[in-house]
C-alpha cells in the first residue's frame, strides 16, 4: 500500500468517482478533492452510476446527473460523465475502466476514488481482480471504518491501493434522504445548487 504521489510514474493521470450520488454531498467533493491534491491528479471525472447492481430504489438518472452538474461546476478539473447511465445495463466499474481505457489509450494512469466503506466490499463487484490492472486504487478514509480491515483483502488488491487520509466527514447520501424526509434539510450538507434542486424538484420528501 502506497500513501503518496511520488510512486506513481508520469503518465497524465486521471481520477474517477463513481457512485449513485443520490444525492451527491460534500462528503464526495471532499473525496475527490484531497485525491486531487494528493495525488496531483490532472482531473477528476464523476460518473454517477446508471443501475447500480447494489441498490434497488434510487432517483431517476437524470436527477442524480444534473445534481452531479450542478455541484461540480465552476471546478475546472471536475467534469461529469453519462457514460454509465447511457449504457443502459447495471453498471459495473471494469466495464467502465475497460471502456475509458479504449478511449483514452495507455498514455492515461487511471485512479479509481473509492471511501474506505467501498474499498472493503471491494470483493463483491465484478471481476474485481482484474481492477489492478487498470487502475490505482485510491481509498480515501470514512468515518466507521477501519484501514485495518483493508489487510483482509488480497495482496494484489492491497499492491493498488493508495491510501488518503481525509477529514472524516460522517455524512451519507441515506443520511441525507432520511433527514429531508423528516423535514431537516441539507444545508451545509449538500452544495447549495444541490439543495435548491433538491427542493424544487421535491426530492426525498417521503423516504426510500
Ligand atoms: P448511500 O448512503 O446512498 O450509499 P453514500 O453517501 O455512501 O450514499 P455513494 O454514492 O454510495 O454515497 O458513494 C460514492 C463514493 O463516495 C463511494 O466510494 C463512497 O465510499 C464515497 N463516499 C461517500 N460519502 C463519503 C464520505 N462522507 N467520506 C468519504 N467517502 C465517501
Ligand atoms: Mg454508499
Amino acid at each position: 500500500m502506497i500513501n503518496n504521489a511520488s510512486t506513481l510514474n508520469n503518465k497524465r493521470r486521471i481520477g474517477i468517482m463513481g457512485g449513485t450520488f443520490d444525492p451527491i454531498h460534500f462528503g464526495h467533493l471532499l473525496a475527490a478533492e484531497e485525491s486531487h491534491r494528493e495525488l496531483e491528479l490532472d482531473e477528476i471525472i464523476f460518473i454517477p452510476t446508471g443501475q447500480p447492481p447494489h441498490k434497488c430504489k434510487i432517483s431517476s438518472q437524470e436527477h442524480r446527473y444534473d445534481m452531479t452538474l450542478l455541484a461540480t461546476a465552476g471546478i475546472p478539473y471536475f467534469s461529469v460523465s453519462r457514460m454509465e447511465i447511457d449504457r443502459g445495463k447495471p453498471s459495473h466499474t471494469i466495464d467502465t475502466l475497460r471502456e475509458l481505457k479504449a478511449i483514452m489509450g495507455n498514455e492515461v494512469e487511471f485512479c479509481f476514488i473509492t471511501g474506505l466503506d467501498a474499498m472493503l466490499s471491494i470483493s463483491s463487484w465484478k471481476e474485481y481482480m482484474e481492477l489492478p490492472h487498470l487502475c490505482r486504487l485510491v481509498t480515501v478514509t470514512r468515518p466507521g471504518y477501519s484501514p485495518k480491515n483493508l489487510h483482509e483483502l488480497p495482496q494484489q488488491i492491497r499492491e493498488a491501493i493508495v491510501f488518503i487520509e481525509i477529514p472524516r466527514f460522517s455524512l451519507s447520501s441515506t443520511n441525507i434522504r432520511e433527514r429531508i424526509s423528516e423535514g431537516k434539510g441539507a444545508k451545509y450538507l449538500v452544495p447549495d445548487a444541490v439543495e435548491d434542486y433538491i427542493r424544487k424538484c421535491r426530492l426525498y420528501l417521503s423516504h426510500k
